[in-house]
């Protein structure tokens, strides 16, 4: 098994995906699937899952299909699912509690263990068992070795709120909810995810491809 190997970014993307499906055939007792019936559940393209599964090490034979067991392992090491990943959420808004009540454990891995807030009101609270901390307490992040941030504040004060968690937190990785652009050193990672954008896409693509299904 080579889970060294360097997997491109758009396959390691839809990793999760391939997980949660087979998790699912592994429960129910299936030992076998074609790139076909992965392609029809996760509605990614069949040559594209040959191609990703290519890099794991696992050649699918023809009239055989891929071994789920395999996969399982392989993916499991590759998302360290073996491990909960500790996550924080900046800023208890409306989008930051739907964060919270929905949490993510259910999916993968990940579990939002803390969350900060500047407002007093806030502060102190719980919110499906996350504690809620003054925003000045993000040195907590680095004392319980959370290093992963869920930004939903407002996009005015998303610069000055990621330079405290570099400066005070000791972030690696944040998800920025913010229509915000971050600017960040080289070692941090930030992937964007700008809802209104995305919706907006979503509705051009509808308007200009009426015909056309497909997933991007
Ligand atoms: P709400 O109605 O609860 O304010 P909202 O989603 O409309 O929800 P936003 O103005 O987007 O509110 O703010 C999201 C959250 O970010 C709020 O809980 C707000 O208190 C918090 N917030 C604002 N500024 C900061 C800051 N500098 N540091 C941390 N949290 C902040």
């Amino acid at each position: 098994m080579e889970s060294e190997q360097k997997i491109p970014h758009a396959t390691a993307k839809r990793l999760p995906l391939y997980y949660r499906f087979l998790q699912n055939l592994y429960s129910s007792g299936k030992l076998r699937v074609s790139s076909a019936e992965l392609s029809e559940a996760v509605k990614v393209d069949s040559a594209t899952i040959r191609r990703d599964f290519s890099y794991f090490g696992a050649l699918g034979k023809k009239g055989y299909g891929y071994n789920v067991e395999y996969l399982l392992r392989f993916f499991r090491e590759t998302l360290d699912q073996g491990e909960v990943t500790r996550v924080s959420l900046i800023g208890v808004g409306n989008l930051g509690t739907a964060f919270l009540n929905y949490n993510f454990i259910k999916n993968n891995n990940t579990k939002i263990e803390m969350a900060f807030d500047s407002n007093t009101e806030k502060i102190g609270t719980e919110i499906s068992g996350v504690p809620v901390y003054h925003i000045d307490e993000l040195s907590r992040m680095r004392e319980n070795d959370v290093s992963v941030a869920i930004l939903t504040v407002p996009a005015t004060v998303a610069q000055t709120v990621t330079d405290r968690l570099i400066e005070e937190a000791g972030i690696r990785g944040i998800l920025n909810f913010t229509p915000a652009r971050l600017n960040t050193p080289p070692h941090i990672r930030v992937h964007h995810i700008d809802l209104s954008v995305e919706l907006q896409a979503l509705v051009y693509f509808l308007k200009t491809y009426p015909m056309e299904g497909g997933d991007s």
